[in-house]
């Protein structure tokens, strides 16, 4: 009888297979996620098995993802999962795939909320997340901050389905209220006063949508990326009807597209409610998050 594979010359011959086909970089860390997926396993179980029997009955899964893989699809679309600050989230491909740049605009609006939790003498502090695809900004900040409340909206209702099941997963959902509609407009329908606004909006121009990598453009929702002609009409959606809220938010923190953080921080000091603007810059340099605090702030 032929002497069956072990889960680590399962793993070879994964990575060399992807290796040949065109659309993987990082081989091996795509093949331990996959191998993760099929085996329903974490990672320390996976190397504590990695000499053990591959379970034959497991085999097919495994081809089929590694197929899909090589046909172009994102990883996280297969495993259905991905890490953002430390947490794992359900992603579909009814949600953008949360990059890690994202990370930082969480842990700047945390900053500068705990400042304002400070400066206002209050703990709950209320905050909307625009566009919030897999729920991952608001359903972050709520594991870091027990005490804030949170409005997390989004034209999709898939993606609210799949935010509102991160949320369970994570044991949130009490302190999030979920709302399908159009950038502010539900939030202005209900007059409600907002302490912060966060928004990581679709921002890259139309005309460029068509140029992004493969993996993005033809299976990331067009809906999360598209940012209208010249990227931006969220960002002036947005500015627009933060003014004409009950009152305007204390914080603004938005995520950007390479070589946009300057235009959306004029268009903040411009709006007349957010006189001090900071932008943040990420890992590669890029200046990626345009924070605006409202004028009380510049006393
Ligand atoms: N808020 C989500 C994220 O940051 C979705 C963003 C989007 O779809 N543009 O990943």
């Amino acid at each position: 009888m032929e002497k069956p594979l072990t889960i680590r010359e399962a793993y070879l011959q994964a990575s060399s297979f992807l290796s040949t086909t065109r659309n993987t970089q990082d081989v091996q860390h795509v093949c331990r996620l996959l191998l993760e997926h099929v085996l329903e396993m974490d990672r320390s179980e996976l190397l504590l098995s990695w000499q053990e029997p591959f379970p034959m009955e497991r085999m097919e899964a495994l081809q089929q993802a590694l197929q899909r893989k090589a046909e172009g699809v994102p990883v996280q679309y297969i495993t259905g999962e991905q890490e953002f600050f430390g947490f794992t989230f359900r992603v579909s491909p009814a949600v953008l795939i949360p990059r890690p740049e994202t990370e930082l605009l969480v842990e700047r609006v945390q900053y500068w909320g705990r400042r304002l939790s400070d400066r206002l003498g209050k703990h709950s502090l209320k905050t909307a997340d625009i566009g919030t695809g897999s729920g991952i900004i608001p359903i972050t900040l709520a594991l870091l901050e027990p005490d804030w409340q949170f409005y997390a909206v989004d034209l999709s209702p898939d993606a609210l389905g799949m935010a509102s099941q991160n949320a369970e997963l994570h044991h949130v959902r009490d302190k999030l209220e979920f709302i399908e509609g159009d950038l502010l407009q539900p939030l202005l329908e209900r007059q409600v006063d907002i302490d912060i606004l966060i928004s990581n909006p679709p921002y890259i121009p139309s005309t460029d949508v068509l140029e992004l990598q493969p993996e993005v453009k033809d299976y990331e929702p067009l809906l999360a990326l598209d940012g209208g002609a010249d990227g931006l009409r969220c960002y002036r959606e947005l500015i627009e009807g933060a003014g004409q809220l009950g009152r305007p938010p204390h914080i603004i923190g938005f995520e950007t597209g390479a070589g946009q953080a300057a235009d959306v921080a004029d268009m903040l000091r411009a709006a007349g409610n957010w006189d001090r603007v900071e932008i943040v810059k990420d890992l590669a340099e890029i200046e990626r998050h345009v924070i605006g605090l409202g004028n009380e702030w510049a006393l």
